[in-house]
Parts: structure tokens; sequence; C-alpha cells
């Protein structure tokens, strides 16, 4: 755990008792700082009372009456489309709010690194898709090159539940937009912005405000190295915001589509293959087409950023490519499931939006498309440019009607549930094909979350196998 800085003997208020609200409350006790914790729903407090914490009502009249500063949870708006009731007292009162991020960065040095050889670094990840694959990415090179190193975040593990950092260690901390646009202080040492598509417009008023809120990640920081995906008008914008000119390595260029020559550091893929260019020569290359664990254009732009975070550490080349080829992929991006009789099975649960979903489709040349749940505004129209590969699509859930209204000729059947899906896709699949699910929707009209939809996906396949 990382001991909260500059909160001894205060109060500090901690609105919402998750995964990382009990870790901030834990991190607050342990620098001697006086939590007051509030969760709306009975059974988090009941969680929190359990662990020993005092719940205290923070919707009542006065509740903030000598506190220091106000602590939230990123599932909870703090601007729009409306701040929760509690945040507004808070900032009608003029109480600072932060979240976890903001604290750790005040906290997380410590005097012993005045002894330490090498000072920790922190990089943090950020962008509309693959933040989660990146960081798991950049997280096992460092561990398979024998580096100390932990990875927290967005990604699962609260970034105050970590160990304080041993010498020379790197902590890679996936960061979500709600978790930039809030936090107070945020100083990485390397940042990494590896797309942006639409996506949360609701939490920030819009797509201007959702990249304002990535961009902080930048912006407050001035991070030493700063590692930019530049296909989109918002990444090179950003890059060229960063830097004092197109030789300013200080940021490293990323692409999955386009050559990059001109600049002082770069890396792109292209048809498979992975390339870093410094000041206007080539310095390494590496083919990732046969990387089991990075399939697809959207991956190579991924493993193109860890590289080049990995780069900017002092890692070689070839130790980066080794580690590319252990690394399994993390569960419901891109994962295969299970092959049979040449037909191979995918399951993308968390390609929840459009431009996720888009990235699969293009990944795989055959394929039995099992797609719907939870539709996003703006349907699928963003994904008919992309379906050139589709055999035919199995619709499942609530936007079933819908997306097969969307899709027009495309061969599609009406499927209802995964189950069906999933046997009538295995039935019509030829060899050579691809099953994939890439739902392009959120999961919540038939499970809890995209993990359960991914993981009914991967038993329903399981299943067929056992057969
Ligand atoms: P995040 O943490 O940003 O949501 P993930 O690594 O969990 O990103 O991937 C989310 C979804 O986006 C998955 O469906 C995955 O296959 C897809 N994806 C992964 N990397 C990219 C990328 N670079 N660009 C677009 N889509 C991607």
């Amino acid at each position: 755990m990382i001991p909260v800085k500059g909160y001894a003997g205060a109060k500090v208020a901690v609105l919402g008792l998750g995964r990382s609200g009990l870790a901030t409350a834990r991190a607050l006790m342990a620098g001697g700082a006086a939590p007051l914790l509030w969760d709306d729903s009975p059974e988090a407090r009941t969680r929190a009372e359990a662990e020993g914490f005092v719940c205290y009502d923070l919707t009542r009249a006065g509740a903030f009456e000598g506190v220091a500063l106000l602590v939230t949870s990123p599932g909870i708006p703090h601007l729009y489309p409306a701040p929760n009731k509690i945040i507004a007292r808070a900032l009608e009162a003029g109480i600072p709010v932060d979240n976890d991020i903001g604290l750790f960065f005040r906290s997380f040095a410590t005097n012993d690194w005045d002894n330490f050889e090498t000072a920790p670094r922190v990089i943090c990840v950020t962008g509309s898709n693959g933040k989660s694959t990146t960081t798991a990415l950049i997280h096992h090179i460092l561990e398979e090159a024998g580096r100390p190193t932990q990875m927290a975040g967005n990604i699962g593990r609260g970034v105050l539940d970590i160990d304080p950092a041993e010498d020379g260690e790197v902590v890679v901390l996936e960061l979500s937009s709600y978790q930039t646009d809030l936090a107070r202080a945020l100083t990485p040492d390397i940042a990494v912005f590896t797309n942006l598509s639409p996506d949360h417009l609701d939490r920030h008023n819009g797509l201007g405000g959702y990249f304002a809120a990535k961009r902080r990640l930048f912006a407050e920081g001035g991070p030493d190295r700063a590692v930019i995906g530049v296909d989109e008008a918002e990444g090179r914008f950003l890059a060229n915001q960063m830097s004092e000119g197109p030789q300013d390595d200080r940021v490293i260029r990323v692409s999955s589509a386009t050559k990059l020559e001109v600049f002082g550091w770069s890396v792109f893929a292209r048809k498979g293959f992975l390339s870093e260019w410094r000041r206007g020569k080539q310095v390494a290359s590496i083919d990732l087409r046969e990387i089991a664990g990075l399939p697809g254009a959207h991956n190579h732009q991924n493993a193109c950023a860890a590289y080049a975070a990995c780069r900017s550490l002092g890692l070689g080349p070839k130790q980066i490519e080794t580690a590319f080829h252990s690394f399994a992929g993390l569960p419901h991006r891109s994962q295969l499931v299970g092959e049979r009789a040449g037909v191979r099975f995918i399951n993308d649960s968390k390609a929840t939006n459009v431009d996720s979903a888009a990235k699969a489709l293009q990944a795989f040349p055959a394929i039995r498309w099992i797609a719907g749940g939870m539709g996003k505004d703006g349907g699928i129209a963003g994904l008919l440019p992309f379906i050139g590969s589709v055999k035919k699509a199995y619709l499942i859930g609530h936007s079933a009607r819908d997306f097969a209204l969307e899709l027009g000729d495309l061969p599609h059947e009406i499927c209802e549930t995964m189950a069906r899906a999933v046997a009538r896709a295995a039935e019509e699949a030829c060899m050579g094909e691809v099953v994939l699910l890439a739902p392009a929707a959120a999961s919540f009209d038939q499970y809890p979350n995209f993990e359960k939809r991914g993981e009914d996906f991967t038993a329903r396949v399981k299943a067929l196998m056992d057969v």
C-alpha cells in the first residue's frame, strides 16, 4: 500500500466504496488521515463496515464542515451530465475534490529513493481503445526483462493498493478519461496516448471534453517522454503541442498505418512489420505477423506503443521482440478460445463500441460475426465500411433488430441469445473462417458486464469442442 501523504490528522471524505474507494480509505488511514466513508448503496457500506470503517452520511446538511478533501470514484459523475449531489455540495463549499490517482502522485515518492541506484518511474497509458492491452504488454515486457514492475489503475488494482517502489521499479498505470479529468496531480515519467474515438461523451459533454480530459495527462505532468498515437487529428495535435519540432525526440510518434520517417523518434507498423526510426534512419524492425497474442492492426498499434515506452526505458529491440512472443493477450480482447475443424473462435466481448468492433472486423479475413446487446448512440452505421469480410451476422440482445435493419443486404439472422448464436455460427462456419464475438454494444441487457458475456461465449464454445 502507498500511505497517502499530506492529510495526517485531517478529515477526508471518501465517496464510492468499490475496489478503488476501499483501497483509498486504507491508504488514507495508513497516512494518518481520518477517512469519512460514504456510498449510496447499503451493501457497499456494509462491506466497508465489515472491514472496520465507520460510514458517515455525506448527504446530510453540514457534512463537509471541517473536511479537508473529498476523494471520489471514477464511476461517479463529477461534472457532466451533472455533478453527483454530494460532489456538488463539496464544490459549493470550496472543498477540493480529487481521486486516488491524484493522491498516488503526491504520495508515491519516499525518502528511501535517495539511496536507490535508479529512481522508480511511472508510465501512464490513456486513450479510447487499447489501454488495457498496452498496459499489460508493457508490464509483461518489463517482467520478462527482469525489471521490478507493478501494474494498476483502470485495469483492476487500485493505484494506492500497490507496494512501495523498489530500486529501479517501473509502475505501469492504465488511466481512463474519468480518472485523468479529475486527478489534481498527474506527473508520469512516460505518458502514452493510444488513440481517440468517441466514447463516454455524456460524461465529458462531447468529444472536445473527452479529449481535453485525456490531454491533462500530458499538459499537467509534462512527462519526460510522450508516446503518442498519431492516426487521428487529436493525436497529431497533441504530439505537435508536446514537441519543439519534428526532430524533438521527447515525443515518440506511433502509427498503425502511416510511415513516419521524418521525425526525431517514431515507431510504426505497416503490413505486419513494426519499424523504429530515429533521425531519418530505421534502427529496428520486428515481424508481428506470427505473434499469436497480438492479432490485427489494432494490436500492432498497441505493440508499437508498448515498444516505444519500453525503448525509452532503455530496453533493447530483441528483448522486446522475445517478450512479444510470450504475451498471452488479455481475456475478452481478440482472444482465441478454441479451434474446431479449421474454424477459430475469437472472444472480443470488450468490443463494446463501434471503433473497437471495427478493428476486430478488420483483423480476420472471413468472419461469422456475433453482434448486438445494448446498442450505443449512432447504432452501427460507422461499422458498415468494415463488414467486407463478414459472411453472416448472428444478432443477439436488445439491439438485434435495429442492427438487422442497419445491415441491409448482409446475410444475418436474429438469434436473440448467445447460445443460439454460437450454435448457428458454428454450424454454418467453413474451414478457415472465424466465429467472432465483437458485439459493438454494451452487455447490460443480458449480462452484468462484458466479462460475463465473454465467459458465456467461451463456455458455449468449449461445450461444442467437447461434443
Ligand atoms: P481499453 O482498456 O482502452 O478499453 P482494451 O485493450 O481493453 O482497451 O481493448 C478494448 C477493445 O478495443 C477490445 O475489443 C480490443 O480488441 C479493441 N482494441 C484493442 N486495441 C485497440 C486499438 N489500438 N485500437 C482500437 N481498438 C483496439
